[in-house]
């Protein structure tokens, strides 16, 4: 698996750091109260474990699947909700938290559909966002790391299923997209 990487973007040891201070400032910033996270699942999955263990505050966790790049390197542009359910949002302040933001269409579409739900207030947090213009604009709380606009794997992210297991976010062999 490590062999298949071309370099290390963000090592292990500097996202450890940086979900420190996100931490932080979610116990900082929430009000008082029972906080619902609503993790996007699969892509969000480690690096919402790793950021929620740091997080001392009452919280519950719900999941949401859903897809916008369907196993390429490039978003398809349609957002599909995944699961038969949707978690009960409302009145609640909710913590939304996803791997990355790249066209913004995924973090736009499930934000007007806990509005719509009635969640009392939405805050985000991304991992990762790409830098560059996107499809929809949205405003995210808490950005881990801003990257250049270069397809990424490792810490919850996937190349066709695989890699999300790698401990870093990295940049994969030209080699192993194009096979
Ligand atoms: P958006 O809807 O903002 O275009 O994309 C969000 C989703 O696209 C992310 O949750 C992620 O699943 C996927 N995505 C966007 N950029 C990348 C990337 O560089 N690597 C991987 N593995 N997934 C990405
Ligand atoms: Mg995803």
């Amino acid at each position: 698996m490590k062999d298949d990487i071309e370099r290390v973007l963000i090592d292990e040891e500097v996202i450890e750091k940086r979900l420190d201070a996100i931490a932080a400032k979610v116990e900082r910033d929430f009000p008082e109260g029972t906080l619902l996270v609503i993790i996007l699942l699969k892509g969000a999955l480690v690096f919402a474990a790793d950021l929620l263990r740091r997080v001392s505050r009452q919280l519950e966790i719900e999941c949401l699947n859903v897809a916008s790049y369907h196993g390429g390197t490039d978003s398809s542009g349609r957002v599909d909700f995944l699961d038969r359910g949707f978690p009960e949002v409302k009145g609640r302040h909710i913590l939304l938290l996803d791997d990355i933001l790249d066209t913004g269409r995924t973090l736009h579409a499930v934000k007007a559909r806990l509005a719509e739900a009635g969640a009392a207030a939405v805050h985000t947090a991304v991992l990762l966002a790409k830098d560059k213009i996107r499809d929809e604009e949205v405003s995210v709380d808490y950005v881990g790391f801003r990257i250049g606009d270069e397809f990424v794997v490792g810490y919850g992210l996937d190349y066709q299923g695989r890699y999300r297991n790698l401990p870093y976010v990295g940049v994969l062999k030209e080699s192993v997209v194009g096979k």
